[in-house]
């Protein structure tokens, strides 16, 4: 068995492969592949409209909230967020807890003003701000929930009248939240949901349509929404894989027991790397995430050890982000117990 700790694109459930595979074979007995029928046919379109639903249902959303499956990337939601909802007079809150959302802030520049509310910069971004204030004129307020590349994660949503806007790519769908509070929501879909190459957009649609700039269609919230997220031909395949591992997820009982397990899974990991002599979390205890665990290893015949063992036993991904160094080991809704049981076993061991 291979043990796969990637940060992204990452492990994603074995029955969700399989079905995938099928699905490019022969789609639902037609002895078609599901690359090969136009989006605009009725099955293709039964599987957006089963994506879009399971979604919501998931994630509880209310009528006011809309679901797109979009092109571009998470990044791509850095500019398309500021283009749609930031006039170029008006200002943006920003939190600055990571690299991630350290994009987004330079890229909303292009459009307007931004106002960083808090910054945990100066300590290489190892914890999240407490105790800032969002000023009540600003357009939106945004932040990372999870920081994937420096370990961080925040579960405290701050109490505002300011519109919330969130990255959520890295750690969507993994634990209980009131996703109803969001004006957007975005994510990727290569950490949590699926497979790279399709965005999932959350909109409370009354947010919309109040900027004066004009926007090219593809970069319009409202055109996909009344398109229904076929405004061009979608990412077909990814958004398949969303579906499937969305049901995956249903069937595991949902949201709230999926969290269940992360929990227990996180919880297991830092009690080692706490007791362990040698290995050291770089990450403030309070903001640590159960997405991504991050560590260095003091003593380098340690260290030594440790990678023969992730070697020995088909431990991969668990190399740190060039920008932090050390180690990072993630730990997404479809890696099983099991995993972070060898990890640990291994880490006591040695
Ligand atoms: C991975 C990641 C991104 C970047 O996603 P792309 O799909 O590569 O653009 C942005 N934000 C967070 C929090 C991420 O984890």
């Amino acid at each position: 068995m291979i043990h796969n700790f990637n940060a992204g694109p990452s492990i994603l459930p074995k029955e969700v492969f399989e079905e995938a595979a099928k699905g490019i074979l022969n789609f639902r007995d037609t002895e078609l592949s599901i690359l090969e029928i136009g989006h605009r046919t009725a099955l293709f379109q039964s599987v957006m409209d089963e994506t879009i639903l399971l979604a919501k249902e998931l994630m509880k959303l209310d009528s006011d909230h809309e679901v797109l499956f979009l092109h571009g990337g998470a990044s791509t939601q850095f500019f398309q967020v500021p283009m749609n909802l930031l006039n170029e007079n008006q200002t943006a809150a920003y939190l600055d807890c990571g690299v991630w959302g350290s994009k987004a802030i330079k890229e909303a520049r292009l459009f307007g003003n931004v106002e960083v509310v808090a910054s945990s910069k100066d300590k290489n971004y190892t914890y999240i701000p407490k105790g800032f204030n969002i000023p009540s004129g600003a357009a939106y307020f945004h932040f990372t929930t999870n920081n994937t590349i420096e370990g961080t994660e925040m579960f405290i949503i701050p109490e505002t009248n300011v519109p919330l806007v969130a990255d959520m790519s890295s750690d969507i769908l993994s634990h209980e939240t009131d996703f109803n509070r969001f004006a957007l929501i975005y994510a990727g879909a290569q950490k949590n949901i699926g497979a790279a190459g399709v965005n999932m957009v959350v909109i409370r649609k009354d947010i919309l349509g109040k900027v004066n700039r004009k926007l090219p269609g593809m970069m319009d919230y409202r055109q996909h929404i009344e398109a229904g997220s076929m405004l061009n031909t979608p990412p077909v395949f990814a958004i398949y894989v969303c579906m499937l591992t969305l049901r995956w997820l249903k069937k595991q009982g949902g949201v709230s027991a999926i969290e269940k397990i992360n929990i227990a899974k996180a919880d297991l990991l830092y009690k080692i790397l706490d007791a362990k002599e040698g290995f050291e979390p770089t990450v403030s205890r309070e903001d640590r995430s159960r997405m991504n665990v991050v560590f260095l290893i003091k003593d380098p015949l340690l260290e030594k050890k440790f990678l023969e063992g992730c070697k020995e036993q088909n431990m991969i991904g668990v190399k740190g982000h060039r920008s932090v160094g050390g180690y990072r080991v993630s730990l997404y809704n479809a890696l099983p117990l099991e995993s972070v049981k060898a990890l640990t076993s291994l880490i006591d061991q040695l």
